[in-house]
This record gives structure tokens, sequence and C-alpha cells, in this order.
């Protein structure tokens, strides 16, 4: 935990994604040395979005530091609908994997919904199948989204009171958004969704005790929208290039403002990101205990 000079504590990912990784390498090691085959993961493609490439990458290398087998599956960014869902047809068919994940967002003209839809639920990892977001919406066990699911457990390392507070999500994305918003409700937090046409905003968010800001808008928040003491979760990511031509990685909330007024608040990189692939792992090793019918 790092605190800021007004004693603004800072929810680094890094521990808490550690100790999450952690637990889930020595239950693959007991696993291995008890005769079982390692997880399997399948991570399709689509495209080659810089981005993407980087995202994927880490997802990979998460992979093979805690013995989880991955499997990369490349296509062309014109590739056809009915190409993607037979690659996800027969993943859904293979015995040595446990979870699939589409990297998204797919090139424009493939209707993500539809292709996400053929994934089996039970190796959505992603949590993105219709499927697994009705569970979660009725608040039952399934596979829940990684960077929802994420947030939630950075709050719960840095035992961050959600009973009763007022949560604020804004941004209502099936990735991000309404997820995260129906965890919240589900730990009693009071929850408001806002969203691109939502009316006074910065008043809105100012009244919320834990902030959730996820909507993909560059700097949108700053100090004017925050109550003293808050909890603020940023979840943007942006790439953005100074006057000397250097590339940093910014959120959507002007953190070197609203850290002085914030009681938490994420820094990005480095907050909400390594959550989400330390829940790609977990999701993973959940599917495959699940497959394997380990209680
Ligand atoms: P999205 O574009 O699908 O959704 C954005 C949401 O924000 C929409 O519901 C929209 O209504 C709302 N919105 C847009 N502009 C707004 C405004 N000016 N005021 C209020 N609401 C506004 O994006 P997403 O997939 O939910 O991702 C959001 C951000 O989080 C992006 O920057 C994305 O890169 C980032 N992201 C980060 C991680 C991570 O691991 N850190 C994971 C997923 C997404």
């Amino acid at each position: 935990m790092n605190t800021t000079d007004s004693k603004t504590i800072i929810l680094e990912g890094a521990p808490a994604a550690k100790s999450i990784v952690d637990d889930l390498s020595q239950k693959i090691k007991k696993y291995i040395a008890a005769g079982k085959r390692k997880p399997g993961l399948a991570v399709l493609l689509v495209g080659n979005d810089e981005a993407s490439e980087v995202y994927v990458k880490n997802k990979i290398l998460a992979c093979n530091e805690i013995g989880i087998h991955s499997h990369l599956q490349r296509f062309d960014s014109n590739a056809d609908k009915a190409k993607i869902i037979k690659a996800l047809s027969e993943l859904n068919s293979d015995d040595t994997i446990d979870g699939i994940l589409l990297q998204l967002p797919l090139p424009s003209h493939l209707p993500s919904e539809e292709i996400l839809s053929a994934i089996s639920p039970n190796k959505d990892v992603d949590g993105l199948h219709p499927y697994n977001l009705g569970l979660l919406f009725a608040a039952r066990i399934g596979l829940q989204p990684c960077t929802p699911k994420g947030i939630m457990a950075l709050l719960a390392y840095y035992q961050i009171p959600i009973k009763g507070k007022h949560a604020v999500v804004v941004g209502r994305s099936n990735l991000v958004g309404k997820p995260v918003a129906a965890m919240l409700l589900q730990k009693d937090a009071t929850v408001t969704i806002c969203h691109s046409r939502t009316v006074n905003l910065p008043a809105i968010c100012k009244e919320a005790d834990i902030l959730v800001v996820a909507a993909g808008q560059k700097q949108l928040v700053d100090k004017n929208w925050i109550k003293p003491g808050a909890c603020i979760i940023d979840v943007g990511i942006h790439r953005q290039t100074d006057s000397n031509s250097k590339t940093k990685i910014v959120g959507d909330v002007v953190f070197d403002e609203v850290k002085s007024i914030a009681g938490h608040i994420t820094p990005v990189p480095g907050g909400v990101g390594k959550m989400t692939v330390a829940m790609l792992m977990a999701n993973t090793v959940a599917a495959y205990e699940q497959h394997l019918g380990i209680q």
C-alpha cells in the first residue's frame, strides 16, 4: 500500500494481483503433482490492433508464469464470422482447453455479441456470454467478467467498506459498467449508473463514496467531481503522447489532481489492469476445476 503526502492511499494492483496469482500457482502445482493435466486457455486474436497485441502478450506471459497451458490462434483482420465461429466450436469440444478468450475489440465488420455467444458458457473465462451475464445479474455463481471482478478483488484486498455506501459507476458497457454495478449491488452498496446521456454527471459523481470511472474518456474526471475522502477506481486506459513524443498511459481520471482529495485511488497504469489479468487466470483455473470435477 502506498500513500501520497495528503495520506491518500494508492490502490496498487500489483500486491493484490500477486496474492491471487500466487495462490493459483500453488493450486496448479498441487494438481500437477497429483497427476492431473495443466489448465488450458485458448486466446483468439483477430487482426493486429496494437493495444490488443500487448494485452494478449501479457495474458500469455501470465499463463506461462503460473503453469497454465496457453494456445494463441490468430486470424487476419478481414477474417469472416464463420471461420471464427468454426474455431470456437472446435475449442468448445477440445478436452484440453478449459477457457476461451476472444480478444476485444473485434474489427468492425464482425458481430461481437453473436461471436461471443458461440463460446461455450462453461469455457467463457471473460464472462461475457449472455448466460454468464444472466447468472451475474441473478446473483448466482458463474464465470464473471474479469475487469469488474478485479475491481471487487482490489476493494476487498484494501478492505474498502462497500455495504451501505453510495457507489457511482460511470459507464454502462457489458464489459465493465453494468457488471461492476451488479457486483457492488450484491455487496450492499447503493448504486447509481451513469452514462454518456446522464445529466449533471459531475454533481452525481461528487456524491459518490466509491466512484468507478469506465467511460473510456481521457482525463474526464477532475478534482471538482470528487467528494473528499472518496475511493476512486479508474478503469480507463489511454495512450498520450507529450511534446517530446514520449508516450505514457493515462486513465479517465486526472490522477495528479484527484489524489489530493480522494481517500483511495487506483493508479493508471498499475491499478485495475493488473487485476484484470489476475482474474482471467482465476477464471481459467475455476473453469478447469469445474471440468475436472474438482471441488
Ligand atoms: P465502452 O466504450 O464500451 O463504454 C463506455 C461507457 O461510458 C458507455 O456506456 C458510455 O455511455 C459511457 N460514456 C462515454 N462517454 C461518457 C461521458 N462523457 N460521460 C459519461 N459516460 C460516458 O468502454 P468499456 O469497454 O466499458 O471501457 C471503458 C474504459 O475502460 C476504456 O478506456 C477501456 O480501454 C478501459 N478498460 C480497461 C480495462 C482494464 O483492464 N484496465 C479493461 C476493460 C476496459
